[in-house]
C-alpha cells in the first residue's frame, strides 16, 4: 500500500511545504520510505528517504526543494524490495535533464510481461517497483512513438493490468489517472488559495484547505496546466468498478472520504451488522484493538447499548508490526505495542474487536494478556470476511500459506488464539454494508480476481 499527493499552484507558489503536509497526513498508509519530485519550469528536482516523512523532508530539505509543480508519495513495500532504489516518485532524463517524474499506488498484475516486452525495444530499468514501468512505458510512447502525453496514457491504461492511481509531472503540467477498474481511492480538489491538489485520501486534502474535493474517476485522466483543470473527454471506466474493500475496512483514516462514501460510517456500520450477529451474547464491554478497529468497535457498542472501553493502549511510536520479516520479530512487537490498563480486565466478560486476521499473530498475544490479567470470557469479533486469498492489487498480504484461515478452520483458530467465540462479519453482510457491491473487490475473501 502506498499514498500519493500532488499539487499545482497556478499562481506560481512554492508547493513543496503543501506536498510534505499532505505526505505526512497519509503516514499511515506507508512509512517504509517517501519521496518528492518538484519543478520550477526549468529543472525537476527530486528528493527521497527511507523512513517517516517528517524525518526525511526536515525544514532544511524543504527549503531547499522549490518550485509550483510537485508530487510525493510515501511507500509500503509491495512490488520490490525495500530499498531506496524501489521508492518512488521515479524520475526519467532526456538530453535536457529531468523531464518526467511519477508515483504510483496499486500494483500491476502483468508487471513481467509488459517490462519484458520493453526490454527487448530497448527500455532500461534501474528498480523493480510498478511506478517505474508505468513511466518508463509512457515515455517510451512519448519520446520514440512520438505520441502526446494523453494519448501514451491511454494506450498504457489498455495495456496494463492491475491498480494505479498515478500522478506525472513534467516541467510544466501535472496529470492525474486512476485505472478503469477504481481499485484504489485518489481524490483531488481545489484550494483556498487557488492551488490545485490530490491525493490518495481526502483527509489529506482537508489539511490544506480546499473549496471543493471530488474523485478522479476510474479510467480518467486529469490534465493540470497553465490553462486550468481538463478532464479528458473520454473516460476509460468500466461497468462496474473494482473499489479495494479493504480500503473502507482497514487501510483508509477513519477521516477520508473513500470511494465516495465516509470511512467512518461504513465502519460503525459493520460494528452494527456484527452487533445483529450478537443478539444473545452476553458481555460486560466491548474493547476495541486500536486503532484500526476503533470505530467498528464503537458500532458495535452502540448498537448493542453496552459500555465502550479502551482496554488496551496502544504506543504509537512502535513501527508496523504486520510486515515484520519474522514471526518472533512480528511477537515482540505486538508485545512492545500494546499494553493493559491495570486491574481493568478482572472478571470480566469481554468482546474483542479488530477489523481483520490475517496470520493471527495480534490476537493470540493479545488474548493472554487479557487473559492472564483475569478475563473470564473474550469474544472474538472481526469485521471482515476470513481473508484467504493474496492480493495482487496493493496490499501486502502474505503469501496463502502464512494466512491463517488457510492452515486452520474457525474452530481451531478459536482455540489457537485462546478466545471463547469467534465470528467475522461474513461476506454477504458486508456487501449490504458497501450496498453497491458489485463495484468492489473481495478477492482476498472469496478469491475472485476480476483482473489476472
Ligand atoms: P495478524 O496479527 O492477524 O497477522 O494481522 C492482523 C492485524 O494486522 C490487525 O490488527 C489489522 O489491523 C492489521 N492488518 C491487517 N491487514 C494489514 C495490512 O495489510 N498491513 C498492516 N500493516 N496491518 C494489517
Ligand atoms: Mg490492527
Amino acid at each position: 500500500m502506498c499514498g500519493i499527493l500532488g499539487v499545482y499552484s497556478p499562481l506560481g507558489n512554492n508547493v513543496s511545504q503543501k506536498v510534505m503536509l499532505g505526505l505526512f497526513a497519509e503516514q499511515h498508509r506507508g512509512q517504509e520510505s517517501c519521496g518528492m519530485a518538484i519543478t520550477d519550469g526549468t529543472k525537476i528536482d527530486l528528493y527521497k528517504g527511507m523512513g517517516l516523512v517528517k524525518d526525511v523532508f526536515t525544514p532544511k530539505v524543504l527549503s531547499q526543494l522549490k518550485g509550483n509543480i510537485s508530487i510525493g508519495h510515501v511507500r509500503y513495500p509491495t512490488r520490490g524490495s525495500s530499498t531506496n532504489k524501489n521508492s518512488q516518485p521515479h524520475v526519467v532524463e532526456t538530453l535536457f535533464g529531468p523531464t518526467y517524474a511519477l508515483a504510483s499506488n496499486g500494483d500491476i498484475v502483468n508487471y513481467t510481461h509488459i517490462r519484458k516486452e520493453l526490454e527487448a525495444k530497448g527500455v532500461f530499468f534501474k528498480s523493480t517497483n510498478d511506478g517505474e514501468l508505468i513511466l518508463r512505458y509512457i515515455v517510451y510512447l512519448v519520446e520514440v512513438e512520438k505520441k502526446s502525453i494523453p494519448q501514451a496514457i491511454k494506450e498504457m491504461m489498455k495495456n496494463l493490468k492491475g491498480a494505479f492511481s498515478t500522478v506525472l509531472l513534467t516541467r510544466d503540467t501535472l496529470y492525474l489517472f486512476r485505472d478503469p477498474f477504481g481499485y484504489r481511492p485518489m481524490s483531488y480538489g481545489k484550494l483556498a488559495d487557488g492551488d490545485f491538489a490530490v491525493a490518495s485520501e481526502t483527509c489529506a486534502l482537508d489539511i490544506l484547505n480546499p473549496i471543493y474535493k471530488t474523485e478522479v474517476q476510474p479510467g480518467q485522466i486529469i490534465i493540470i496546466d497553465k490553462q486550468g483543470l481538463k478532464k479528458s473527454d473520454e473516460n476509460f471506466s468500466h461497468k462496474n468498478h473494482q473499489h479495494c474493500v479493504f480500503e473502507h475496512i482497514y487501510f483508509s483514516r477513519p477521516d477520508s472520504t473513500v470511494f465516495e462514501k465516509d470511512v467512518y460510517e461504513i465502519r460503525k456500520k459493520i460494528g452494527r451488522e456484527l452487533a445483529g450477529c450478537d443478539k444473545d451474547l452476553n458481555v460486560d464491554m466491548v474493547v476495541p484493538v486500536p486503532d484500526s478497529s476503533n470505530v467498528i468497535a464503537l458500532g458495535y457498542a452502540q448498537a448493542k447499548k453496552i459500555p465502550f472501553e479502551f482496554g488496551l493502549i496502544r504506543n504509537h511510536y512502535v513501527g508496523r508490526t504486520f510486515i515484520k520479516p519474522t514471526q518472533s520479530v512480528r511477537d515482540e512487537s505486538v508485545s512492545q505495542k500494546f499494553n493493559i490498563l491495570p486491574d481493568f480486565f478482572k472478571g470480566k466478560r469481554v468482546v474483542l474487536i479488530d477489523d481483520s486476521i490475517v496470520r493471527g499473530t495480534t490476537l493470540k498475544k493479545l488474548i493472554k494478556i487479557i487473559k492472564h490479567a483475569g478475563a473470564d470470557e473474550v469474544h472474538v469479533r472481526i469485521g471482515s470476511p476470513q481473508v484467504k486469498f493474496s492480493c495482487y492489487y496493493g496490499i501486502d498480504t502474505p503469501t496463502k500459506n502464512e494466512l491463517i484461515a488457510n492452515t486452520k478452520s474457525l474452530e481451531e483458530i478459536n482455540n489457537y488464539i485462546g478466545s471463547d467465540t469467534i465470528k467475522h462479519l461474513n461476506l454477504k453482510k458486508l456487501k449490504k454494508v458497501v450496498e453497491d457491491d458489485k463495484n468492489y473487490c473481495f478477492a482476498c475473501f472469496n478469491g475472485d480476481y476480476l483482473v489476472k
